[in-house]
């Protein structure tokens, strides 16, 4: 029995550049891998591991195969995309040891972060998370749709600049369209708003436009949303590919 662990492992946003040396040895390290298979297709293949691939909605099995895994001895990573602490595997790990057998408890777990999506999409774009910021993910397979439109209004009126997570895929192809339309009475027209789609991969894809023609067909299940603030900077350039950034004060701060 001795031995087993696990760690939930983030694997950054694509680019192998981008995954931290401390998550590629834990996987190397690992007997078993667990993970959605999208995601477990980026790890290279080593002689001896076992592969848990899984679709995408069953995070919580996910969890207790990997965690009983762990007790029985295993050295088991489970891999998110970005960081495994954002929308991703390590909330149902912790999930599932807290309603789970009280042994889960004494087992070593570890989280090793990751860059999470926004990171890479704002390197990409200049500094536009350098004030206040906040992630919100547009999932509602989880959630009520109007706790998101709720927390989405709040924010952007606030203030914060708001990274969109699942932002759009197949099954829920209408929910971008209505955030962006419950935006528009809350914030200036010209605000800018990004589509940032498969940032660090080969098909990476930017476009930065404004909230009053942004067009949410644009996004796909591998997009992240920028919704930037009155106060966000453009500074034009003249490849066409802007930067921007949040001023470090507040106007009212002087
Ligand atoms: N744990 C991940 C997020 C998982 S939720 C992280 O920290 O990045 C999945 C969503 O993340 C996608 O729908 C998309 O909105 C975003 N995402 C993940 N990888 C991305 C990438 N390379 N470029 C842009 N968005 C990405």
């Amino acid at each position: 029995m001795d031995g087993g662990w696990l760690a939930v492992v983030g694997l950054g946003p694509g680019d192998a550049a981008m995954q931290t040396p401390q998550a590629t040895t834990a996987l190397a390290a690992a007997t078993d891998l667990v993970g959605y298979m999208t995601y477990l297709d980026r790890v290279p293949h080593r002689p001896g591991q076992t592969r848990h691939a899984s679709d995408n909605r069953v995070e919580l099995d996910r969890a207790r195969h990997a965690l009983d895994l762990a007790a029985a001895g295993a050295r088991v990573a489970v891999v998110s995309s970005g960081d495994p602490g954002v929308f991703a595997m390590a909330s149902a790990v912790f999930e599932a040891i807290e309603h789970g057998p009280a042994g889960w408890r004494a087992l070593d777990v570890q989280v090793v972060p990751g860059l999470s999506a926004m990171f890479a999409a704002a390197a990409r774009l200049g500094a536009p998370l350098g004030a206040d910021f906040c992630a919100i993910s547009l999932s509602d397979n989880l959630k009520p749709w109007p706790l998101v439109l709720h927390r989405l209004t709040a924010a952007a009126g606030a203030g914060f600049v708001v990274a969109l997570y699942n932002a759009a895929s197949r099954a829920r192809p209408w929910q971008l369209g209505a955030a962006l339309d419950a935006l528009r009475p809350v914030l200036p027209p010209g605000t800018p708003v990004v589509f940032a789609t498969a940032v660090s991969r080969a098909e990476e894809a930017l476009l930065v436009t404004t909230l009053a023609d942004a067009d949410p067909a644009r996004a796909d299940m591998r997009t992240l949303v920028l919704v930037g603030t009155a106060a966000t900077r453009r500074i034009e350039r003249p490849d066409g590919r802007p930067w921007l950034y949040a001023p470090r004060s507040h106007p009212a701060a002087s």
